[in-house]
């Protein structure tokens, strides 16, 4: 036709489709998964903006998901009816694969299945999984509120082109046939489609409908009929009794509503009742995301107001420190017209994110504490991965500080191992009786912090330091001065008072040598004059003959540096 346009994908997503549809192959079911959700995020999508616009509804209010099938023309076809998409909006959804970070994709990649499988799903490739069953996708939607002849049709057989197509469609949100490859006859069955809708799909609040099948006694076979029928349970999972949800319906919902491949590590579903009314389903993924660390990463919860969908990404809901919690919030008291900016200024909400920071606390904390093997890999999993980023919470979050700093870990001079696995509570209990401080140092790396001078005589009383080298630590310290009643001690920092751990026989010989030594150290301050801001006779070294100090109150070299490499 005269109106088709052939356009390109960027040069990877040849090479992204085929890798997707290898290592994707084995779960190949999860396609319908993804389709299903992208159907349901639109219609949230159109509630959404439908708040302030209702003319988005064209008289067509009854939200809902349609999966049909044809054994003929060997098509699988889902059609929504949510906010659809603009001409526009599809070359920049739907014709550009991984969208940001299709380098740092490609470089990511291990070539294991199960991480890269991962991976995928973290560049949002949701959409393209059709192509594991499908060798022709054809998507026709058109966005609520534009007229009729504002169509749009995408068609590609995934092979680097598509072509996109203007045309006539009448109801509003999007459809889309995928045109099965020959080996996936299979799916053309509603049994089938059936059981992997339960299995993965259940949990979305919209109804999935498919026509009813009766049983034909002549050609002893099912056949369709005209009547639909609901297929997943439609209602909201966090509403339901814990005891009636399984494990694996926790685990398909967090998929959904983290876009996610990987099942989460743990999660906390809990009913608040009282003053307020509301209801928490937070999960802690398995894995970091690729921008966790990156200034624009999406951050918050889902947020609801009486089972009605509000906003995705409610940043309010969780301090930055907690970013990477993802999950739900049902309030029962908010308005259904709250937008981000009454979120700012609302009481209701200081409340709810009080209580998401202790739940989301206590659940961290229950994987710390938690004799049980699963339970204490999974709290080094979840160390490994969000540690940096728990450790922000010292300085934004001073009514948790305690709680956070109890769940710190750290490199120390006392575990042969370099993973950051020592407690401030452990540091503590072995400290010497005569020890009043926690004895830290800061580098720019471990290796640099296990070398340091400033660790001699340390090493030699067989006290414990605490070897801090993320970026964050110089941070955390100058915030964190104390916990449980002990101070934090800088062993690079001034003039070293290790109090009742120096005996009376240093403490002698070490005024003796200061006199002998002075006149040398003040020949030395002549020669470096500028350069230093003094010189002094120290007793922390036993195999070095000098290192550098800081001032008490001076920045920490590390730190120095920091800044410096920063660019200050
Ligand atoms: P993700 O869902 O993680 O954003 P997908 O690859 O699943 O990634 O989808 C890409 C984008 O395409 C979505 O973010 C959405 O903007 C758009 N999209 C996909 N399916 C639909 C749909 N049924 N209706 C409207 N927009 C859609
Ligand atoms: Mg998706």
């Amino acid at each position: 036709a005269e109106n088709v346009e052939h356009m390109s994908f960027q040069a990877e997503a040849k090479q992204l489709m085929k890798l997707m549809i290898h290592s994707l192959y084995s779960n190949k079911e999860i396609f319908l998964r993804e389709l299903i959700s992208n159907a349901s995020d639109a219609a949230d999508k159109l509630r959404f903006e439908g708040l302030s616009d209702a003319a988005l509804y064209e008289n067509d209010p009854d939200l809902k998901i349609q999966i049909t099938f044809d054994k003929e023309t060997r098509t699988l076809t889902i059609t929504d009816n949510g906010i659809g998409m603009s001409r526009q909006e599809v070359i920049d959804n739907i014709g550009t694969i991984a969208k940001s970070g299709t380098r740092e994709f490609f470089n990511a990649l291990t070539g294991d299945q199960a991480k890269d499988a991962h991976l995928i799903g973290q560049f949002g490739v949701g959409f393209y999984s059709a192509f594991i069953v499908a060798d022709k996708v054809s998507l026709t939607t058109r966005r609520a509120g534009l007229t009729h002849e504002h169509g749009v049709r995408w068609e590609s057989t995934g092979e680097g082109e598509y072509t996109l197509e203007t045309v006539e469609k009448h109801n509003r949100g999007t459809e889309i046939v995928l045109h099965l490859r020959e080996d996936e006859t299979d799916l053309l069955d509603g049994h089938k489609l059936h059981s992997i809708i339960r299995r993965y799909s259940d949990h979305i609040t919209l109804p999935i409908l498919m026509k009813k099948q009766v049983w034909d006694e002549e050609k002893k076979s099912y056949k369709l009929s005209d009547e639909d029928e609901t297929v997943n349970q439609a209602s909201a999972i966090w509403t339901r009794p814990k005891s009636e949800i399984t494990q694996e319906q926790y685990e398909e919902f967090y998929k959904h509503v983290a876009h996610d491949f990987e099942p989460p590590l743990a999660y906390v579903h809990a009913k608040v009742e009282g003053k307020q009314e509301y209801t928490q389903l937070l999960y802690i993924p398995t894995r970091a995301p690729f921008d966790l660390f990156d200034r624009d990463h999406r951050h918050g919860l889902k947020l609801y107001v009486k089972r009605v969908f509000i906003m995705d990404d409610a940043e309010k809901l969780l301090p930055a420190y907690l970013r990477f919690i993802r999950g739900i919030v049902d309030s029962n008291d908010l308005p259904l017209n709250v937008s981000r900016e009454i979120l700012q200024e609302s009481k209701d909400i200081d409340n709810i994110r009080a209580g998401c920071i202790k739940k989301v606390l206590g659940l961290i904390e229950s994987l710390a504490t938690n004799e049980e093997k699963a339970d204490q890999d999974k709290f080094r999993t979840f160390w490994r991965e969000f540690g940096q980023v728990l450790k922000e919470g010292i300085a934004e979050d001073f009514t948790n500080r305690e709680r956070i700093a109890k769940l710190l870990r750290f490199i120390s001079t006392f575990d042969e191992s370099d993973e950051q696995n020592v407690s401030l509570d452990e540091y503590i209990a072995r400290m010497k009786p005569e020890q009043e401080k926690i004895y830290y140092i800061t580098a720019d790396g471990l290796k640099a912090a296990q070398s340091s001078p400033h660790l001699e005589i340390f090493r030699k009383k067989g006290i414990e330091v605490l070897l801090l080298c993320d970026r964050i630590d110089e941070w955390l310290v100058a915030n964190l001065h104390e916990y449980s009643g002990k101070s934090l001690q800088s062993i690079a920092k001034g003039d070293l008072d290790l109090g009742k751990l120096e005996d009376e026989e240093e403490k002698k010989i070490k005024e003796k040598e200061t006199g002998e030594f002075q006149e040398l150290a003040t020949k030395m301050k002549e020669v470096l004059q500028d350069h230093v801001k003094d010189v002094r006779v120290t007793f922390r070294l036993t195999e070095s003959p000098a290192c550098l100090v800081s001032d008490t109150h001076d920045m920490s070299g590390n730190l120095e540096r920091l800044l410096k490499s920063a660019g200050q």
